[in-house]
């Protein structure tokens, strides 16, 4: 135990939840399978960062996660690597059936980027993963995601709108991840998360990151996530 405390306050990192595991120190650590681990050297990351090197193995785990951490402190990777691994160990979608996971965002500009990371990490398994947010053609985004996709990256007004047209359905999500939860709420996004939350399987895996916790988001964490790993990176939270 204190050996894991040393390792937790070298890399900067605050954690609480039950049975949390211990943080890696290298990417080798996470028993990630060869085409992640050339995914990741070809992305030139050396080591993780300290949100990765505790969130990777927790939400390996099958454990929901709390993540305080801001901007530039890697998270896409602490919570699309977790993903895909999880999605390669879920039965194959049948035909017209998905997404598997859900990556919600609060803008185009953040959806986009994670969009394209999550396709840059995927690419050895050929996932499908499917844009729905703003400043593309919706119909091309129904489109996709009728066809079937494993993974839809989102924004919270886009993906509702996609639902309630009956592109895809919930049924098949067991990984749901909110990033940057402050600024949706900040931006009046709360009802569509609540909407998407209350769609999605209560024995999902739910990863949501914050650069802060106000009292609305920290109500959300009660309500949608069960058991969580909390981790904070430095100061702030
Ligand atoms: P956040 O979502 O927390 O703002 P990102 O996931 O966008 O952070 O990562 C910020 C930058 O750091 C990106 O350019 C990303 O490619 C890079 N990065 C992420 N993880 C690592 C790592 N382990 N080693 C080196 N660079 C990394
Ligand atoms: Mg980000």
């Amino acid at each position: 135990h204190a050996e894991v405390a040393a390792l937790r306050t070298s890399l900067g990192i605050r954690v609480s939840g039950f049975d949390a595991p211990k943080p890696v120190q290298t990417f080798e650590q996470c028993g990630l399978d060869g085409a992640l681990m050339g995914v990741i050297k070809k992305a030139g990351y050396q080591k993780p960062t300290p949100i990765q090197a505790q969130a990777i193995p927790a939400a390996l785990a099958g454990r929901d996660i709390l993540g305080i951490a801001k901007t530039g402190s890697g998270k896409t990777a602490a919570f699309v690597l977790p993903m895909l691994v999880h999605i390669m160990d879920q039965p194959e979608l049948e035909k017209g059936e998905g997404p598997i996971g859900i990556i919600v965002a609060p803008t185009r500009e953040l959806s986009e980027q994670i969009h394209k990371e999550t396709r840059r990490f995927s690419k050895p398994y050929n996932l499908r993963i499917c844009a729905a947010f703003g400043g593309l053609s919706k119909y091309d985004q129904f489109k996709d995601l009728k066809a079937g996709a494993e993974v839809a990256v989102c924004t919270p007004g886009r993906m509702i709108d996609l639902i309630k047209m009956k592109a895809c359905t919930c049924k098949r999500v067991t990984y749901l991840v909110f990033d940057e939860a402050d600024r949706m709420f900040d931006m009046g996004f709360e009802p569509q998360v609540r909407s998407i939350m209350g769609q999605v399987r209560p024995d999902r895996q739910t990863l949501l990151f914050s650069a802060t916790l106000p009292n609305k988001v920290d109500r959300l964490v009660q309500d949608a996530l069960t058991s969580p790993v909390r981790v904070t990176v430095g100061e702030i939270g």
